[in-house]
């Protein structure tokens, strides 16, 4: 059993027994991990609040050839207040930890994945970037990590330039007006979006507050890859319900 320091954000955390949890992180040397964390839930917590969904942390371990660590020490970086204070903040905060936490198992692409998680909170937290414009781009990034983003440069039928088409689950990508009997389920999509996905590719955090959203935009970008990533990745997205309510109020 040796020990392991590494930082790490906290995806879930479940009670555990009497007095400890069972908290799940994603971790930029291991990917994610499960630790046991013993006496979380005890009057002499040494843990604090470090272990908040959430929240960023350097986490010390001992490494175990089980499916479970245990948890030694964690030491709190940041706790994202600001996310923790603002309802539609924690709203987009739990949808990327639930898509983090629903797609990637064990050590995949440890170090990219864990900045982009951590890049993604820290946006939301210090800066004034559209919550739906870092949704859109956390997607898009995500897609691309694991190596499913859809074709939206072209169609992805016959290979053609783009004009305007529609956005096909099943094929993975747009269709020209000429191949829309290739599916004829998929909805349409203006150009205007098309070219907003594929701004939102090329960008970095640094140039997303540039970015907004018209309306048709907004509603077809969520339409596109939301159904996209329920229909490749993960079909039940429970925080996906609470932003559509936090969002009506
Ligand atoms: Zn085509």
């Amino acid at each position: 059993m040796s020990i392991q320091t590494t930082e790490a954000i906290v995806l879930r955390s479940i009670n555990f027994a009497e007095s400890s949890k069972i908290v799940t992180f994603y971790t930029s040397q291991f990917g994610k991990i499960k630790g046991i964390a013993k006496g979380a839930r005890s009057a002499k917590n040494k843990f604090g609040s470090s272990l908040e969904i959430f929240s960023h942390i350097v986490l010390i371990f001992y490494q175990k050839k089980t499916d479970i660590q245990l948890v030694s020490q964690c030491d709190l970086k940041n706790p994202f207040l600001n996310i923790r204070d603002d309802l539609i903040k924690t709203a987009y905060a739990s949808y990327f930890i639930e898509l983090i936490n629903k797609t990637i198992e064990g050590a995949q692409e440890s170090e990219q994945i864990f900045d982009l998680i951590l890049n993604a909170l820290i946006t939301l937290e210090t800066t004034g970037v559209e919550p739906e414009v870092l949704a859109h781009f956390f997607e898009i990034r995500l897609l691309k990590m694991l190596g499913c983003i859809p074709v939206f440069d072209r169609c992805v039928n016959c290979g053609a330039k783009i004009v305007n088409g529609k956005f096909s689950c099943r094929l993975g990508g747009i269709l020209n007006n000429e191949c829309w009997g290739a599916d004829e389920s998929a909805p349409r999509i203006s150009l205007g979006t098309i070219l907003t996905i594929r701004h939102l590719q090329a960008s970095g955090f640094s140039n997303l507050s540039r970015l907004k959203l018209n309306k048709l935009s907004s509603q077809e970008l969520k339409l596109v890859l939301e159904s996209y990533i329920k229909y490749t990745l993960v079909s039940n997205l429970k925080s996906l319900d609470f932003l559509e309510q936090v969002a009506n109020i």
